[in-house]
């Protein structure tokens, strides 16, 4: 829970490119994009320009029913044409959780109206993160994320994230019958930056085919440019049944998420009177966030962000591999997408250094990372220099030496 008002905080107050400032003036390296989404950087007018001129026309309207406006039917329009879904329908939304949520109700509810209501169990892997509303702590294959919240969906359960073997022994000890969706990040993000094995999602596409059961890309933290392309998911050459999406869309200058779906799973209930689809909410397809969103997408293709972000991964990961000699590093997780895990070793554990302490060092010595249980998490804005990549690893470094001379 978010006490603004409670405690001690870091307060930020402005920012611009790849910078902090915090109350007192002091300037801070954004080495995690805020919470993964300020893909273009902060600080950018011309994205605030198109939300104040959609404010000053139309600043929101509803979107439900029979009713729309021009930014919403042309950001989905945008949207539907990168996307590696078939036949695409967009469905907005205001964020990751909540899109999850419209994934996991539309999985089932595609079943229920076909004639297969058994098909409600979902399906996730060891790591993944797909928000904290009611399906996403359901699935989310982090348990202390779900501890002491009671039941939440009890059809439900997780697999290895590296073995698509073990999706299939998993869809077959359910039965078959019995599953509707599969949920899986390209990479994981939150729960570590784990990329998957060479052919890994050839071959859970294929399961998914085998079995009837929808393959869900949960694509919140790897699209708009992170893994170098739109959704993240064409790096693995699959085409999923649906792509969840958010933070990156907008570079999070105002909330934005949406699912596109395949136009097979959309069909029973796409314009049709009386549709059976009862879900949604207030501020989907609001005309601002459209906008930013719009913005944002002419700057990533202005600035090909996308081939920028294929050459920062490269820089991103040879510079974090350095820190694979550092004496209290176990692992660096790098090289698929402008994102990067290091993770502590057991020395680190018994001198009683963790993570948490790392990041507040180097945020003490001027450079915002994250911190997990045992691993710090990277995840810089794509505008990122490799001059600021280098600085911001020897940030981390010395912040290392000096938690481990304590
Ligand atoms: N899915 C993934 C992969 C995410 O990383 C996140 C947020 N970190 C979410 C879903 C949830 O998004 P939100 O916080 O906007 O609800």
């Amino acid at each position: 829970m978010h006490r603004v008002t409670q405690g001690p905080k870091f307060t930020v107050a402005r920012a611009e490119g790849v910078w902090l400032w915090d109350e007192s003036g002091d300037r801070y390296l954004d080495g995690t994009a805020s919470l993964w989404y300020c893909n273009v950087g902060h600080g950018r007018k011309e994205i605030a320009d198109a939300v104040h001129r959609q404010m000053t026309e139309l600043e929101a309207y509803t979107v439900y029913g029979d009713f729309a406006n021009a930014p919403a039917i042309e950001l989905s329009e945008r949207l539907a044409a990168h996307a590696p879904v078939a036949d695409p329908r967009v469905i907005l939304t205001c964020g990751g959780g909540e899109s999850i949520e419209t994934a996991a109700k539309l999985a089932r509810r595609y079943f229920a109206a076909v004639g297969s209501p058994e098909r409600t169990h979902l399906i996730s892997r060891t790591g993944g993160y797909h928000g904290l509303h009611g399906f996403g702590t359901g699935i989310i294959g982090m348990d202390r994320f779900r501890e002491g919240f009671g039941p939440t969906v009890e059809d439900a359960s997780v697999v290895p994230h590296d073995s698509a073997a073990a999706l299939e022994a998993e869809i077959l000890r359910v039965g078959p019958e019995r599953v509707a969706a599969f949920f899986a990040e390209p990479v994981i993000g939150a729960g570590g930056v784990y990329a998957p094995e060479p052919g890994y999602f050839e071959e859970v596409s294929r399961i998914c085919r085998r079995y009837g059961v929808l393959f869900v890309a949960d694509s919140v933290i790897c699209g708009f440019a992170r893994l170098g392309d739109w959704f993240g998911i064409e790096r693995f050459g699959v085409r999923p049944d649906m792509v969840v999406f958010a933070k990156g869309v907008t570079s999070g200058y105002l909330p934005l998420g949406g699912v596109i779906v395949d136009g097979r799973i959309a069909e029973p209930f796409w314009n049709r009177p009386g549709n059976p689809f009862h879900h949604g909410t207030t501020y989907a397809g609001h005309p601002s966030c459209c906008a930013a969103a719009q913005a944002n997408m002419d700057i990533l293709e202005r600035e090909d962000l996308f081939t920028v972000a294929r050459e920062i991964e490269v820089q991103l990961e040879s510079a974090v591999r350095t820190l694979e000699d550092h004496p209290l590093v176990e692992q660096v997780r790098a090289g698929t997408g402008v994102m990067a895990a290091v993770k502590l070793n057991a020395e680190a554990a018994e001198r009683g250094v963790t993570a948490p302490d790392v990041f507040t060092e180097a945020r003490s010595r001027g450079v915002v990372v994250r911190a997990i249980p045992e691993t710090l998490l990277i995840s810089p804005p794509l505008v990122i220099t490799w001059e600021q990549i280098e600085h911001l690893v020897a940030t981390v470094r010395g912040a290392l030496d000096a938690v481990a001379a304590r």
